[in-house]
């Protein structure tokens, strides 16, 4: 029996009902009214629980909440996760509100990807994790219909996946400082959280017992243009390789003043989203970190992926606290990037998925199809 075969079978009769398997532990999924031959859509929250605290500049947090969702099509069933970190805007409620909205039920051909997104951004302008649940759960169906992952129907190599940052943050308690640091050894980059007021000390404390190369995330930390370059020369003499979001997003031509300084590559997050961002970026830093919760999912970040290759950019993949199935999702783009940060799975306790591993710090694709995970338990 092929593989679609075997989902089909195994999910023959689900159309009009939610598998109890899949979602028992999580309470009864909410879902929008079933028609055979189209798109019908289930989703409930679920929160990820962090297995360090994160200490960001601007806030601290243990949990995460997210949104997993179902998209069942003609038996098969594509799975998709919205990831809210609270300075997006979004939350459990906003995400449920919109994906309560949507009427996925008019289309009966999945392969309406545009279609689809345009009915979405139709529907309410923001909302970007919960476009992007719905987007990956979409991508994740089609690649099963058609029986490839897809980075194999983006024509990538997966050979060519790069090394993946693991993130640790400061910690006040030594020991669990510490604790973060032996955690990140299987990596060959490691990304540090600054901006918090202790930036300088949690690299010297990875340099005492770690050569490895480290990356940046200042978070919108730096409000001085002049700390900011005095940090990247600081950083530049202990083996950074790019600073993420040195300064806060508003500071534009602040920050097209350091990168014109700085020896190290500037890094957009929080200051680009979606696609007509990444003109605004160019001149201003020199790559964009691409998230599936800021891109509306797969099929933007891959637009926005080759806009910013043209644009003689650089292209950093990102992800939120997330399962392995927004993870895995990104991870099917990775070939494509120069830097990928898809720690977001490693990061919780309660993982739900199988999808990508990390060998040797190295991003390894899943060879199934569509975004390539399977349900644990
Ligand atoms: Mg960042």
């Amino acid at each position: 029996m092929n593989r679609r075969n075997f989902l089909r079978t195994s999910f023959l009769g689900t159309a009009l009902a939610i598998s109890p398997i899949s979602f028992s532990a999580f309470g009864e999924p909410t879902r929008t009214a079933a028609r055979p031959g189209c798109l019908n859509l289930s989703f409930q929250p679920y929160e990820l629980k962090l297995r360090h605290a994160f200490n960001l500049a601007k806030n601290k947090r243990t949990t995460t909440p997210g949104v997993q969702v179902r998209l069942e099509y003609d038996g098969l069933i594509g799975y998709g996760e919205a990831s809210m970190p609270p300075y997006l805007g979004e939350s459990v409620e906003s995400v449920t509100a919109f994906l309560s909205r949507l009427d996925l039920g008019q289309f009966s051909d999945p392969f309406r990807i545009e279609d689809i997104h345009a009915y979405m951004d139709s529907v309410a302008p923001d909302n970007r994790a919960a476009k992007a649940s719905v987007d990956i759960a979409l991508h994740d169906l089609l690649g099963k219909i058609m029986g490839q992952p897809w980075y194999k129907i983006w024509g990538l190599n997966p050979d060519n996946t790069p090394n993946t940052s693991y993130t640790i943050s400061y910690q006040s308690d030594p020991a669990e400082m510490q604790k973060e640091i032996d955690e990140c050894r299987p990596f060959r980059v490691v990304k540090v959280k600054m901006g918090v007021g202790h930036d300088k000390e949690i690299v010297e404390a990875l340099r005492r017992s770690s050569d490895v190369p480290i990356c940046v995330d200042a978070n919108q930390g730096w409000s001085e243009k002049e700390h900011a370059l005095e940090m990247c020369h600081w950083l530049a003499e202990r083996g950074c390789l790019f600073v993420e979001q040195p300064m806060p997003k508003e500071m534009v031509d602040e920050t097209a003043w350091l990168r014109e300084r700085s020896p190290l590559p500037l890094v957009a997050d929080e200051f680009l989203q979606r696609l007509p961002d990444v003109q605004r970026a160019h001149g201003v830093y020199d790559a964009i970190n691409i998230k599936l919760m800021k891109s509306t999912g797969m099929h933007e970040a891959y637009k926005m992926a080759v806009l910013a290759r043209a644009l003689g950019m650089k292209v950093m993949l990102g992800c939120m606290t997330e399962t392995s199935c927004a993870v895995t999702a990104a991870a099917q783009l990775s070939p494509m990037v120069d830097w990928a940060d898809l720690d977001g799975n490693l990061l919780i306790s309660n993982d739900r998925f199988d999808g990508l591993h990390i060998v040797d710090g190295k991003v390894v694709l899943p060879d199934r199809p569509g975004i390539g995970v399977e349900l644990l338990g």
